[in-house]
């Protein structure tokens, strides 16, 4: 090779020697490959799950199908049931007991959630006393005085056998009197009761809502009510039985089936449930009927039942009973709400040519839900609905419901969800909310709705990968969120996600779910932020979307794990992943890639006659010495200028000068040079390009593409894009080659803020002044702007200008 040499003319952020540490021979020390193949750490393929991503040859699930018949005592808030469970054995092993979740076992005194639970208070031998809240000590009298848990009273085989019965914690064993062969199925029954949680003491994710001062003597409920029966477990090819004890946190992972239900409640209640109303004729009145025919093509939601009627329902209250009956296929779950405070509406939405062409959007809430719940909760479910469809398949099921229960805050069952928001009431009888309360309801019937698709769908298993249905419905939810306003604060968007990538104590996603310290950013916002990443930098929409829609389609109405998305995603796209599911599912790494400084050069031509003169110049244009300057400026003569008779050749010849040997010798390197490189080294020289290497480090330690704007001097700029992939040999630190015929001014990294670079203040060369604010003391130290009430708060009068003196505000 002849030696061209690259001389740095300017350094636009100064110089320091590095090290070259990051050597591809390198295999100990310091290296770590972020490229290694995922494969080393995901199960091997087999029948039931391909090297793919997709269901294999042999895929198999259980089905599970239930007919119950529950009562709602609402004196004495208590429900007793009969389920009859059909067990269908689809595995191609042989079962010889069956296990059952007993969720309500959670709320027990001798559960290992109560037991496992701990006190987080300062040491009370300190000056300052321990703290206990008035909350934690309501609950743990209302523990103490209220039978919570399962009463299993009976299991019997369809003739009246018992079945021997072994309930652990949460789960209850039920031995078989004859081993479950592949392909058989068997009939059972289980005969139980429970009290129903107080939802506003122990916030469970069902239970009841009472109304202490409300219309009617002793006052009303709502009965949200979920986990409520004997569910079987979910049993796997690649766990077994999933049978984890309910703690919390973990949510479940069920069986799809089809379900019968009959639910006995006071004659004045309206029901809510999972499916369709299979009895209409016998629970409501023929204006109700024919309010629900209207609704199917309405432009805007229809009452089902008007807030007048539910207002005078609610003062009344009935010792008759009524029983409604709910069917649905091709569930995991069931949940119901029952109350006689419920304003019912409903809204038909559309989807021509799919299999479910007509779908009953409904939402139930009390008048404490005001106009909050009348314009918006049956809206966004049609919008949920539009949205999450184009991204995944039609929404296969006939109804879609969202129901008021505060003491949620928000939660999932196929084709039911419950949702906290509610209005004020004012003193002048108005009932008013906040931004963030507009916000927080319709997000959280996007979200809760969501769900319907991820894991009420595409059936993964909540209880291990939490991300999996949390990860992806709050990616899903922050693109509807955004199409229905895009003012509404997206979850996915990644400059939200950076103060929890550079916190400590943190598990990686890909953590079992009741292990998370910070299940939020953990599992919902962090994957979420991920798969925004994934589709708006990394594959770009075209390739995700294609892929995303594969692996929904491959796995609706099946239980995908963690490496089906990751190998679905992967196989569909063409993209290799395994660096992306590494880094962001596997680690804590975060992502802060620094530009720690450019050089810019100038290509020396070889000729003596313009490289020496060029050198000249840069001589030149070094600042002059302080002490030869200051010398001067107090007349101090120099020696040579003291006697200047005194003088030789070097006085009037630098080290620049150009002899006929130097001339001489660029002929000769002439010469010796090929044809072709001769040319390429004349076009080189006549083009006089910029060359600029711009130097990166990879401080975060998650590798991610590298996206620059360059502005150049004429004001122009341009947009270049780095794959991760430029990271492999040198997961620390990069060098980049930039050729360009314009000078650069100025590289910003990440300037749309698309990567969630944890540190963007090393992402400025030229580094810049950075924008911030500061804040006097005497301020209004408490929340945002959005969480006032405004509509409360514009009613206020203005003070006459005297009134200001006595310094108070009711503010
Ligand atoms: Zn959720």
């Amino acid at each position: 090779m002849k030696k061209i040499a690259l001389v740095a003319a300017v350094c636009l952020a100064g110089f320091s020697g590095v090290a070259l540490s990051q050597g591809i021979q390198q295999t100990k020390g310091s290296f770590v490959d972020k490229f290694r193949q995922l494969d080393e750490v995901l199960p091997t393929p087999n029948v039931y799950r391909t090297a793919g991503g997709q269901p294999g040859h042999q895929y198999w699930q259980q089905e599970v199908d239930y007919q119950i018949d529950v009562t709602l005592d609402e004196a004495n808030q208590r429900l007793a049931g009969t389920e009859a469970i059909t067990y269908q054995n689809n595995a191609p092993d042989t079962l010889s007991y069956l296990w059952l979740q007993l969720d309500q076992n959670q709320h027990r005194s001798d559960s290992i959630a109560e037991l496992g639970s701990t006190f987080n208070s300062a040491n009370p031998q300190t000056d300052t006393p321990a703290r206990i809240s008035l909350d934690s000590l309501r609950s743990l009298q209302y523990m103490e005085d209220t039978e919570l848990g399962y009463e299993i009273n009976s299991v019997t085989l369809d003739g009246g056998a018992e079945l021997a019965f072994t309930i652990v914690g949460t789960l209850m064993r039920v031995d078989l009197a004859q081993p479950l062969r592949p392909g058989q199925s068997v009939q059972f029954t289980v005969d139980y009761a429970y009290n129903i949680v107080n939802g506003d003491v122990l916030y469970p994710r069902g239970g009841y809502e009472h109304f202490p001062d409300d219309e009617r003597e002793g006052g009303n409920h709502i009965f949200a009510i979920a986990q409520w029966f004997p569910r079987l477990v979910a049993y796997t090819d690649y766990e077994g039985w999933t049978n984890k004890e309910f703690l919390g946190a973990g949510e479940f992972t069920l069986e799809f089936g089809d379900y019968e239900v009959a639910i006995t409640v006071p004659e004045d209640h309206i029901v809510a449930a999972t499916g369709e109303l299979l009895n209409a004729n016998q629970v409501l009145t023929a204006a109700q009927r024919e309010r629900l025919q209207q609704a199917q093509n309405a432009a805007r939601p229809v009452y089902i039942v008007t807030p007048e009627e539910a207002l005078e329902n609610e003062r009344e209250g009935t010792a008759q009973t009524v029983t409604w009956r709910f069917g649905a296929e091709r569930v995991r779950d069931f949940a119901w709400a029952s109350s006689r405070k419920f304003i019912w509406d409903a809204k038909g939405y559309q989807q021509p040519g799919a299999d479910q062409e007509q779908i009953l959007a409904m939402s139930f809430y009390p008048k404490e839900g005001g106009t909050l719940w009348s314009e918006y909760s049956t809206e966004a479910i049609i919008h949920t609905l539009e949205v999450y469809s184009r991204f995944t398949f039609d929404y296969p099921y006939p109804t879609a419901q969202s129901v008021s229960a505060k003491f949620v805050g928000g939660m999932e069952y196929p084709m039911i969800t419950f949702n906290g928001p509610r209005a004020t009431l004012q003193d002048d009888g108005s009932r008013t909310y906040s931004l963030a309360e507009k916000r927080f309801l319709i997000g959280v019937v996007i979200h809760e709705i969501g769900h319907s698709y991820f894991p009420m769908i595409v059936n993964s298993d909540e209880r291990q990968w939490t991300w999996m249905d949390e990860g992806i419905n709050s990616y899903l939810d922050s693109v509807a969120g955004r199409e229905w306003d895009p003012d509404i604060p997206g979850g996915a968007e990644p400059r939200y996600i950076v103060d929890y990538m550079l916190s400590q104590n943190q598990q990686p996603i890909m953590t079992q779910s009741d292990s998370v310290t910070s299940l939020g950013p953990n599992a919902y916002t962090k994957p979420a932020t991920a798969i925004n990443i994934l589709r708006e930098t990394i594959m770009g929409r075209e390739l995700f979307d294609f892929a995303f829609k594969e692996y929904s389609q491959l796995w609706k109405f099946k239980r995908p794990t963690p490496s089906d998305f990751f190998r679905t995603m992967e196989e569909a796209s063409g993209v290799d992943l395994d660096w992306f599911w590494h880094g962001w599912f596997y680690t804590t790494d975060h992502v802060d890639i620094g530009l720690n400084r450019i050089y810019e050069m100038r290509l020396d031509t070889e000729n003596p006659d313009i490289d020496y003169s060029r050198q000249r110049e840069i001589e030149k244009s070094l600042p002059p010495s302080v002490l030869v300057e200051r010398n001067r400026a107090e007349g101090l003569q120099t020696w040579v200028e003291r006697n200047p008779d005194v003088r030789d050749f070097y006085d009037d010849n630098d080290q620049f000068t150009v002899t006929n040997k130097d001339r001489n010798s660029y002929n000769a390197f002439l010469e010796g040079l090929e044809d072709w490189e001769r040319a390429v080294l004349e076009r080189a020289v006549s083009e006089d390009r910029k060359y600029y290497i711009l130097e990166f480090a990879n401080e975060g330690g998650l590798v991610m593409p590298i996206i620059l704007e360059v502005e150049y001097a004429d004001g122009s700029k341009e947009t270049l894009r780095f794959p991760a992939e430029i990271w492999r040999r040198s997961p620390a630190q990069v060098k980049k080659l930039l050729v360009t015929s314009k000078q650069i001014t100025n590289v910003v990294v990440d300037p749309l803020q698309e990567t969630a670079d944890a540190n963007i203040e090393n992402n400025y060369d030229p580094r810049r002044i950075i924008p911030s604010r500061i804040e006097s003391f005497k301020s209004d130290g408490g929340g945002g702007l959005d969480g006032r009430d405004i509509m409360q708060d514009i009613k206020t009068e203005l003070k006459p200008a005297e009134a200001e003196d006595d310094g108070s505000s009711d503010n």
